[in-house]
């Protein structure tokens, strides 16, 4: 039998923009009438009935032509962009719709950011709350009021600030190649992002948040929400939990199939399937009947998808959030299952041996997310795995190193670094790049490549010589002095000398190291092609090893010339490269390597 199923709903959005009090004023969205019934708790999930939000919404419903027949909309209790890049489903997002929330006044976060990023690369349709509109000055409040009745009397200030903020909004998703509205404004809801200013804390526009979110389901996901409604069920897991008389049970969103209490489950665990039997089903009692707090649940036989259901059964340590939980009814089913998820795991462990570097989630999901985000930005990885960051990865990190200064690193997404990790890293230099936003992370690592590798070529140019070719002048005038040092006018043919560059006759002799550099009256750093200096040369006698009108040349080494042309090729400017020639030239006579340039 085929049933459409309740659309699975994540909430995200900055830190403090409103997204525990918006699902605190959903869950409290309660009805008078006695038809519409209740907000249902589920575990890990708040279940609104479509009576209810047939019921707050009256009129608004006007805003979907087309009935509606969706069995209700089922949130997600964990806001955030982690929950939502843990829990995964099918391939993609557990989360069939999001709702992104914004705090008007503050604007995009870098969570918002990293929020659209990762909806846009899930392709999971959303909208935006406009949140905290009640700040705005002069707002009158008017408690659980849709917005459009209380927008309508609000004074024209506050209108008109409410649509000043508004529009910045939608110029930064304008930027992030959104096209976004008022969602009264909307033309093609397929096309245009839908934006509902609300107050999550009065409960203003709740309503026509409600209204927007089971349209939009009903029109644009019906297929994907109709399911088998009695085949095996589907689901993910939330939390893995230690429960006072229960041991560890698994938190579940069941998005496909119906989970009976005696189904074979099989969980993905850190390595391995695991395979178990339920032992009990359980969801949470009504607040008001929790007498004793050992007794929170009430024990189902079965619940059909969508549904938030905590699972009692042994074996489930090693089950970890975000992983797939499987029922199986049959052997056959039960050898699907596990290859099905081995294969998952595989998919998304990495364990390649290349030069690469380390990275560390605490979910498959996060995982997955941020190895993809590294491969797309070209840097390879070594090792992708879930968990805290650990010693071994250190030493791993460090090998690595030897191999790749840049690559020797690890990357963390929403885990911890050990207290003996941390401290082998910080004395063997080992970078830790850790964090909950995966742009964030990805650009602190590359601000500190960019550093290295800045910091690098400088050291680079100060212990690299450059080529230089110069030519004494041919008047006797020019020698200021003949020895200890001898000081002489030159003129700089190609390339550029400085100070402490060794020089050499055309026969390849070294004739002395240049001391200092004079031009008019100053000492300077360097002289480039056509500069007329002065210089000091240590070493030399004017008359008996060099003299007047003759070349001289900088006495490169081996080391510079491997530098110059691996390291530091654009560097070199046209002059400098027809000095190289030159100086290889001088150089060969002596040495063949010079010849191979
Ligand atoms: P989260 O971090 O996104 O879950 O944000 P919270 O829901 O915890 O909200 C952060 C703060 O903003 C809390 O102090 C809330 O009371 C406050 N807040 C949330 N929504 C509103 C709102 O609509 N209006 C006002 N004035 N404050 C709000």
């Amino acid at each position: 039998m085929k049933k459409i199923r309740q659309p699975i709903i994540a909430v995200l959005g900055h830190v403090d923009h409103g997204k525990t009090t918006m699902l605190d004023r959903i869950r409290k969205t309660n009805v008078a009438s006695k038809e519409a019934g209740g907000i249902t708790q589920h575990i890990g999930a708040t279940e609104v009935p479509i009576e209810v939000v047939k019921e707050i919404a009256g009129p608004l419903l006007s805003l979907w032509k087309g009935e509606i027949k969706l069995p209700g909309l089922l949130f997600i209790d964990t806001p955030g962009h982690e929950a939502f890049t843990s829990l995964r489903a099918r391939g993609g997002s557990l989360a069939d719709l999001a709702i992104l929330i914004i705090d008007v006044n503050e604007g995009f976060q870098p969570q918002t950011i990293e929020s659209i990023e990762i909806l846009k690369k899930y392709k999971t349709p959303f909208i935006v709350a406009a949140n905290k509109i009640d700040r705005i000055k002069g707002w009158k409040i008017n408690e659980n009021e849709p917005f459009l009745v209380n927008f309508k009397k609000q004074d024209q200030r506050a209108q008109q600030e409410l649509e000043t903020k508004l529009w910045e909004v939608i110029g930064k998703f304008y930027e992030m190649g959104f096209q976004a509205n008022r969602f009264d404004r909307v033309q093609d809801f397929t096309k245009e992002l839908a934006i509902v200013p609300i107050s999550a804390k009065y409960g203003i526009g709740i309503a026509e948040l409600l209204v927007l979110i089971a349209g939009l389901a009903q029109r644009y996901l019906e297929q994907k929400l109709k399911i088998e409604v009695e085949g095996p069920a589907k689901g993910t897991i939330l939390e893995v939990r230690e429960e006072i008389g229960l041991g560890t049970t698994i938190d579940v969103i069941v998005y496909d199939g119906t989970l009976r209490k005696d189904d074979t489950i099989v969980v993905g665990g850190k390595d391995e399937a695991i395979v178990t039997k339920i032992r009990a089903l359980l969801k949470p009692k009504p607040l008001d009947e929790i007498r004793d707090p050992r007794f929170r649940f009430d024990q189902v036989d079965e619940v059909a998808a969508a549904a938030g259901i905590k699972i009692a059964a042994p074996g489930l340590d090693g089950a970890l959030a975000g992983s797939p939980v499987i029922a199986a009814r049959s052997e056959e089913d039960v050898e699907k299952a596990k290859q099905e998820i081995l294969s998952q795991i595989e998919r998304i462990k990495i364990e390649s041996g290349e030069i690469g570097v380390i990275v560390k989630a605490d979910t498959l999901g996060s995982l997955e997310a941020l190895s993809k985000e590294l491969q797309e930005k070209d840097i390879p990885i070594r090792k992708a795995d879930v968990g805290d960051i650990s010693k071994t990865d250190v030493m791993e990190a460090l090998s690595i190193k030897d191999e790749n200064e840049y690559l020797g690193v690890i990357f963390g997404f929403n885990v911890k670094v050990n207290e003996d990790a941390r401290e082998i890293a910080d004395a063997r230099g080992i970078p830790i790049f850790v964090g909950n936003i995966i742009y964030k992370i990805i650009e602190d690592y590359e601000a500190w490549r960019k550093a290295e590798e800045e910091a690098k070529k400088r050291e680079l140019l100060a212990q690299t010589k450059f080529p230089g070719v110069i030519k004494l002048f041919p008047d006797e005038r020019y020698v200021f002095r003949r020895s200890h040092p001898a000081i002489v006018g030159i003129e700089v043919l190609e390339g550029r000398i400085k100070p402490g560059y060794p020089l050499m006759k055309q026969n390849g002799e070294r004739v002395g190291v240049i001391k200092s550099i004079k031009s008019k009256s100053d000492f300077i750093q360097e002289a480039k092609r056509g500069d007329q200096v002065a210089i000091a040369i240590e070493g030399p006698i004017v008359g008996r090893h060099i003299h007047p009108g003759e070349m001289l040349y900088v006495d490169l080494s081996r080391d510079d010339v491997m530098r110059l042309v691996k390291e530091l090729r654009n560097e070199l400017d046209e002059t400098d490269i027809r000095a190289l020639k030159e100086i290889a030239k001088v150089k060969k006579q002596k040495d063949p390597f010079w010849a191979t340039l």
